[in-house]
């Protein structure tokens, strides 16, 4: 018997396992790499577990999904429902070749808006896999699936577990000797306000630079373009491995500086945006910003001009 389980490296995704791996399934984890997740719990995980673990790339397609969700967004810009259409429509298409049914590690009603009973159903039909999702951490207060019906999968050795408490997970993870393991929060930037904010406002402008987006303070300029200032050392850095042929570099001259970045090479918006660095400069009054190895003399920005410009 073999089944793909949706895997996050979580503790909800890594119990699933366990549960299919007692049952003698032999399983393949696949998770998701997209600009908005991070995954570094997967491949642990799933070598901790002795599964063998495929990483999926998202592109282009991860991107258009999230700027039109079908089924709308959550409390921030997480489509939830979509992307879990999305996810595991590619796992019907891994599963085509050679498995009998896929599983997930979702918990009836732990997250409000995918995971309800109606959602699942959804989710499940959708995806045009209906019957062949199991939930081994719900599976008693759900509908049989194919598995279990076949007997493929034993219902009764599968949990009831419902809700957001995750009180039986972790007593489980107790039992089974686990002792670390990733943050019940979802890891997941579109569940994020600040960032959900800016990438909102980037789609509202046809911008699609979601790294860029994940580091410094970020400003729209009155044109419509955007400056990001670093906050630390380690940001300047980033933000300068982050430019582009479209984009400007600024830092002050002879002052401990952040870097900022101009996506526009207007020299009124420039100017603008030396003012912004300036701000966040050691200098007090006037000072000069390095521009494209030029020096700009400007005034730093008056603080309730930036907090009109801030994202
Ligand atoms: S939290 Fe993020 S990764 Fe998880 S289902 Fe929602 S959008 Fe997808």
């Amino acid at each position: 018997m073999k089944a793909i389980g949706l895997f996050s490296g979580g503790l909800d995704s890594v119990l699933a396992t366990k549960l299919m791996l007692d049952q003698g399934i032999e399983v393949v984890a696949i998770t998701f790499k997209t600009p908005f997740t991070e995954n570094s719990w997967a491949p642990k995980m799933a070598d901790y577990l002795g599964v063998n673990i495929k990483i999926i790339e998202t592109g282009k397609d991860y991107i258009e999904m999230v700027k039109k969700p079908r089924y709308g967004y959550g409390k921030n810009m997480n489509p939830c429902i979509a992307c879990r259409i999305f996810m595991l429509k590619k796992a019907k298409e891994i599963m085509a070749k050679q498995y009998d049914f896929i599983f997930t590690g979702e918990v009836l009603g732990e997250r409000p808006m995918s995971q309800g009973k109606r959602q699942l159903k959804l989710i499940e039909k959708e995806s045009g896999l209906e019957g062949l999702i199991l939930r081994p951490l719900s599976a008693g207060l759900l509908e049989p699936t194919m598995p279990e019906k076949r007997g493929l999968v034993n219902r009764d050795r599968l949990l009831s577990i419902k809700g957001r408490s995750r009180k039986e997970q972790i007593a489980l993870a107790q039992k089974l000797g686990l002792k670390e393991y990733a943050t019940p929060s979802s890891g997941c930037l579109l569940t994020d306000p600040n960032f959900s904010r800016r990438l909102r406002d980037a789609f509202s402008h046809g911008e699609e630079d979601v790294e860029l987006l994940k580091y410094g303070r970020h400003f729209r300029l009155p044109s419509g373009k955007k400056v990001v200032v670093g906050r630390n050392e380690e940001e300047n850095e980033i933000i300068s491995r982050l430019l582009t042929h479209e984009d400007i570099l600024l830092e002050v001259k002879g002052l401990p500086s952040p870097i900022a970045l101009i996506k526009s090479k207007n020299a009124e918006d420039v100017e603008i945006a030396a003012a912004i660095c300036l701000r966040y400069s050691d200098c007090k009054g006037k000072g000069e910003v390095k521009v494209n190895g030029t020096y700009l003399r400007v005034k730093p920005m008056d603080d309730k001009k930036l907090e009109e410009m801030r994202i």
